[in-house]
Formats: structure tokens, C-alpha cells, sequence
């Protein structure tokens, strides 16, 4: 079980890492293909602007030129540039054409105006007034005069020797003869056109056929190659003195995606180095290539922004895909938990309800049993009861067959006396037998009113009666008995009635005293102590009568008022006095209490209702 669980974990986590893999795959492709995309946009866009911006510069620089192309022609037809070439010494004309080239030079905006003869001497130039004036030099080596020497319109670009300035030059031959007599040159300054170009977002640079740099927005790159170049390509420009002394570095490019034709990604390594998108196009007139580069930073940073977003995007994309699985793992781990519960509930209850129905059983079972115990209960107390009243019966007729035996013997012999006593005639001796059996019945008649008593409870007439009368008279009544015994008692000041039938009462206390007396039998000293006192309410007398015997066993103080309840020997009691007296009492609507007294002996206390004087029921 416990090896499943275990495979189990190790599965799920198998399966989330191979879950974050494809996730981690998923965003790489993702940023790969954003890449891509908005690279490729962007690079498109970008192209397709600037080869826009391109085609205008280039325009621009044509019209440039051409605007120049047409002048040297015109000014070679011009009859005063044939006459001096005819007549090179002629200073007062070399003057004026000094003059004329001047103005013409100042009119058309040209850099400089010049006459050169067929040794490539100059002769004439607008800046003869100059510092440096070109009238006297030769520049028979520069190709556009070897060109306008074979009739051909001279162009060329260089960097002036005695200028210093960058120039286009246009060379025209003079004809005379279908003779060429000289050139006419017009320099054009590329200076201005470069500064013209300097507020645009490109770098833009203009190209010589051998790849060097010779206008360009940014400064740094002039005079530089785009390509390595041969050593005799560079002794050809250096004899050529196209760019005088400049030594010709090769710009440090390298190129990284060619896209289509005329255009390319390269890094130049520049300081902090870019990326342009470069792209070019050629003035076949000129034989020079423009180059418009356009930084790639404004590209990264729409990729960089489109990645950023993506990534974002994805995150979130990601972040809701975890929130909606934890969200249903969460749902699914509940309704697990909550079926579990459930079965766990129905198991529980299935228990409960079993267990329940096995305590049902088991009750039933014991409730049977105990049906069978209690009838069997009812049975044995049925038989004890009939067990109990047969001894009762045998109980009562012993005592009474006892009490009973012993006047009606002591009757037998009085009568028999009684009989013997006539027949002598001795008539005293017969009449005081006659009166002791009279006595003797009349005994009897007293043992079986006091049976009478238990079979209906008789009505009694109360009347008040006084407790010290009551008291006295009881003890008058057993004086002869009383005589070796110390009684304690005084009598209250003040009188005191209870509502009571005069004589039950006494019969109550004789049974008391002589049950006293009985009991202080064995003592040092015999004391019987009889107190009485009304209680706290007034509503009752209380009278207490102690003695100083062993007192009552304390297993036993609740028997003691059953009938025939007795301790005394065969012959001495019979176990009816406390219960005669209870019944007594209670039909005096009174009570009767024994307990021991802390100081030892028995204790015997009658509650009895007070009377006042008039009442009589
Ligand atoms: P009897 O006197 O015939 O035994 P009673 O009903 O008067 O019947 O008394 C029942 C029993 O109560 C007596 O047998 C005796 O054990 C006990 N008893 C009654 N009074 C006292 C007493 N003052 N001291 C000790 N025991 C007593």
C-alpha cells in the first residue's frame, strides 16, 4: 500500500517536471517566435522607409550634378577660351577670361572655373585673385582631363591638391579644327551637399567605385574603406592623388545576414559599435554607390518591447493556467475529502447502527433476562413472604399462646382452688381466688384489645391533656418497680397540654418506662431521665424519655417499632409495645423517634401536638 503511495508521489512529480519542461519549451518558443516575427516586421518596415529615404538622396545628389554637367560644354564653346588657347601669351585677355570665369564661377554657385591647354596647364581660372590660384598649375594627371582630351566629357571626384576641398569635376574639351585645343573644367564642392544631409536620422555615405568613403554624415568614417584594400589598388589612388595624403583605413564592418539584394545587417565596431540595416544604390554616371545605414536600436527595442509584452503575456497566460488547475485540483481535492467524509460517515454510521443493533440485541437478551430474574424474584419474594408470614403466624401465636397459657394455668389452678375452697367452705379464701381469676381474665381481655389494635385503627377522643398529669400518673402506676431506680425528672413551670387521649398516652409512657426499666436492669447506677420542652414554633410538646442501658444496637433501630419485634427473652415481651405505641401516637397525629444518646443508652422522643385548653375532638 504503502509502496503505491510512494510511486504514486513520485509519478505526480515525474509528471509536474515533465509539465514545467513543455511549459519552459512552450515560452521559449513562444519568445523565439515573437522574436522572429516582429524582428522580420520591423527589419520590413524599416527597409522598406529607408530604401524610400535612399531613392530621395540619391535623386538629390543626381540633381546635383547634373545640374553642373551641362556648364563646361557651354563655356567651351565660348569664343574668348578658343582665342586664348590659340594665343596663350596674350595677358590682356588672360585677364578678362581671369574676370569672366570669376563671375560665371560666382553666378552658377561652382567651386572653381578653370581653362587648362593641352599640356594640362592652367591658363585661366575664376580663382586667379586667390591665395592659391590654379592659373600656372598642371593638372594634366588627373583623368577627367586625359578623358576631355579624348573628346569625351571628363568626370571625376577628388580631393583637391591645392584646395584641399572635395570636388566633382566636370572637363569639356575646346574645339577648334576638330582639334582639341584644351579643357574646360568647373569644380564642383561636395562639401555643401554632405552639410545638407547631416539632419537625418541615417548615415548616409557616398562611395568611390574602390570602395572608399568620401561623403558621409558621419566624420569619422571619411577617407575610409568599406572593404580591405589591395596594396596596388591603393598605390593606384595614391599616384592618382585623388585623396592627396589621406592614409585610407578600412572601417572595421562585419557583416551578419545579407536580406535581399542591396541590403545587409552588419555591425560596424566603432567605438561602442551598432547595428545598421545597410542598404545601397549605385549613380552609374559617377560610378559611385550611396549607402544609407539605419541603426537597428529603434528594431531591438520593438523586439525588446514585443518580447517584454509576450513574456507578459505568457506569464499571465501561465499564471491563470496554474490559478484554474490549482482552482480545479482544489475543487477535486474537496470533493475527495468531502466522499471520504461521506464513506467515513456511512462507514461510522454502519458501525454505529451495527453496534447499535447488537446493544439492541444484547438488551433484549438482558431485558428477557432480567424478566426471568424478576419472576423469578417475585416468586422467591412470594415464597418469602409466604415463608415470613408463616413464621409471623408462629411468631404470633407463640407470643400469644405464651402470654395467653401463663393467666389461663394461674386461672386452671384458681379455679381449681377455688373449687377445693367450696367444698371445705372456707368462702374468704374462695371469693379472693375468684377476684385473682377475674383479674387474670381481665388481663386477657387487655392482651387481646391490644391485638384489636393492629386489625382497625381506632377512633380516639383527644383532649388536652396535661403532660406532668400524664407524666406522674404513669409513673405512679409503676412505682413499685421504680424503686431502685434514680428518676431525673422535673416537672415544667409552666404547665404544658398536648391534644391526646389521656389514657393511650399513659399506656404509650408505661411501655416506654417499663421498656426503660428493662434496659437499666444491668446498670451501676439505673437513671431514667424524662425531660419535656415545647418546641421553638409552639406547634408541639416534646417529650423525651432516656434511660442508661446499652441503648439499641444500631442494626437494629429500625426494627424495633416492627410488631413482635423483640429482643427480651421467651416470656418477657411479646414485640408489640413500640409498634402499639406508634400506632398510637400517629392516630394522635404525633411521632415517635428513638436513637441512642451520645453519652450511651437509649432515647426516646414523643412529638405531640400542643393543645390549647379549649380544644376537644
Ligand atoms: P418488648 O418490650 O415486648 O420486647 P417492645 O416493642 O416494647 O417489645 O420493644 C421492642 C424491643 O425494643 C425490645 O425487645 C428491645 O430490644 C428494644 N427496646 C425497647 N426499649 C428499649 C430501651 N429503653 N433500651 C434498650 N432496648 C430497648
Amino acid at each position: 500500500m504503502q509502496v503505491t503511495f510512494l510511486e504514486t508521489g513520485l509519478d505526480n512529480r515525474h509528471k509536474r517536471r515533465v509539465l514545467w519542461l513543455l511549459v519552459l519549451i512552450a515560452f521559449a518558443l513562444a519568445l523565439w517566435r515573437t522574436e522572429n516575427w516582429n524582428r522580420e516586421t520591423a527589419l520590413a518596415n524599416l527597409q522598406e522607409s529607408s530604401r524610400q529615404e535612399l531613392r530621395r538622396y540619391v535623386l538629390h545628389l543626381q540633381g546635383q550634378l547634373e545640374k553642373y554637367e551641362f556648364l563646361p560644354g557651354v563655356l567651351a564653346s565660348n569664343k574668348p577660351l578658343v582665342y586664348l588657347l590659340q594665343h596663350p601669351g596674350d595677358q590682356e585677355r588672360i585677364v578678362a577670361l581671369n574676370n569672366y570665369l570669376e563671375t560665371v564661377n560666382k553666378l552658377t554657385g561652382t567651386s572653381d572655373t578653370y581653362l587648362m591647354d593641352a599640356n594640362g596647364l592652367t591658363i585661366a581660372s575664376s580663382n586667379w585673385a586667390t591665395e592659391r590660384p590654379f592659373v600656372g598649375r598642371n593638372f594634366s594627371y588627373r583623368p577627367y582631363f586625359q578623358q576631355a582630351m579624348k573628346g569625351q566629357l571628363g568626370r571625376y571626384f577628388a580631393l583637391g591638391t591645392t584646395s584641399n576641398k572635395r570636388g566633382y569635376y566636370f572637363a569639356y574639351p575646346v574645339w577648334w579644327d576638330n582639334r582639341i585645343l584644351g579643357a574646360v573644367v568647373v569644380k564642383i564642392d561636395m562639401a555643401p551637399i554632405e552639410e545638407s544631409w547631416k539632419d537625418t536620422q541615417h548615415e548616409l555615405l557616398v562611395s568611390d567605385p574602390d570602395g572608399v568613403v568620401f561623403i558621409t554624415t558621419n566624420k569619422g568614417w571619411r577617407y575610409k574603406t568599406l572593404n580591405p584594400l589591395a596594396p596596388e589598388v591603393l598605390e593606384r589612388i595614391r599616384k592618382s592623388r585623388r585623396y592627396d595624403n589621406e592614409t585610407l583605413e578600412t572601417l572595421p564592418i562585419t557583416r551578419i545576414e545579407a536580406r535581399g539584394e542591396n541590403a545587409q545587417i552588419v555591425r560596424i565596431n566603432e567605438g561602442v559599435g551598432h547595428e545598421y540595416l545597410v542598404q545601397e544604390e549605385s549613380m552609374s554616371h559617377a560610378g559611385w554607390r550611396v549607402h544609407i545605414l539605419t541603426r537597428l536600436d529603434q528594431v531591438n527595442r520593438h523586439v525588446l518591447n514585443a518580447l517584454v509584452f509576450a513574456a507578459l503575456f505568457f506569464l499571465a497566460f501561465v499564471l491563470l493556467v496554474m490559478f484554474w488547475m490549482q482552482r480545479r485540483h482544489r475543487f477535486q481535492e474537496k470533493a475527495k475529502f468531502e466522499r471520504k467524509a461521506k464513506e467515513t460517515l456511512e462507514l461510522r454510521v454502519r458501525e454505529q447502527t451495527r453496534d447499535i443493533t447488537e446493544a439492541n440485541i444484547r438488551l433484549t437478551q438482558e431485558i428477557e433476562q432480567h424478566r426471568r430474574t424478576e419472576s423469578e424474584l417475585q416468586r422467591t419474594q412470594s415464597e418469602l413472604i409466604q415463608a415470613a408470614k408463616l413464621a409471623v403466624i408462629g411468631q404470633l401465636s407463640t407470643g400469644i399462646s405464651h402470654e395467653l397459657n401463663q393467666p389461663l394455668s394461674a386461672i386452671r389452678s384458681y379455679a381449681d382452688n377455688s373449687l377445693a375452697l367450696h367444698r371445705r367452705g372456707r368462702g374468704e379464701e374462695l371469693e379472693w381466688n375468684l377476684a385473682q381469676i377475674s383479674e387474670l381474665t381481665e388481663r386477657m381481655a387487655q392482651i387481646s384489645s391490644q391485638l384489636k389494635l393492629f386489625a382497625r385503627k381506632a377512633a380516639v377522643k383527644k383532649s388536652p391533656v396535661s403532660v406532668t398529669a400524664v407524666v406522674e400518673d404513669s409513673l405512679r402506676l409503676l412505682s413499685s418497680r421504680l424503686k431502685k431506680v434514680r428518676i431525673n425528672w422535673e416537672p415544667p413551670k409552666n404547665s404544658l397540654y398536648v391534644l391526646a387521649n389521656m389514657v393511650q398516652l399513659e399506656q404509650v409512657l408505661v411501655n416506654l418506662f417499663s421498656n426503660a426499666l428493662h434496659a437499666v436492669d444491668s446498670s451501676q447506677d439505673p437513671l431514667i431521665a424524662i425531660e419535656v420542652k415545647e418546641s421553638s414554633d409552639a406547634q408541639s410538646i416534646h417529650l423525651a424519655i432516656r434511660d442508661n442501658g446499652e441503648g439499641i444496637p444500631d442494626n437494629l433501630l429500625e426494627r424495633i417499632f416492627d410488631p413482635f419485634f423483640t429482643t427480651k427473652e421467651k416470656g418477657q415481651g411479646l414485640g408489640l409495645g413500640l409498634s402499639i405505641s406508634m400506632r398510637i401516637i400517629d392516630a394522635m397525629d404525633g411521632k415517635i423517634e428513638a436513637r441512642n444518646h451520645p453519652e450511651g443508652g437509649a432515647l426516646f422522643v414523643l412529638k405531640l401536638p400542643t393543645a390549647h385548653t379549649s380544644e376537644e375532638v
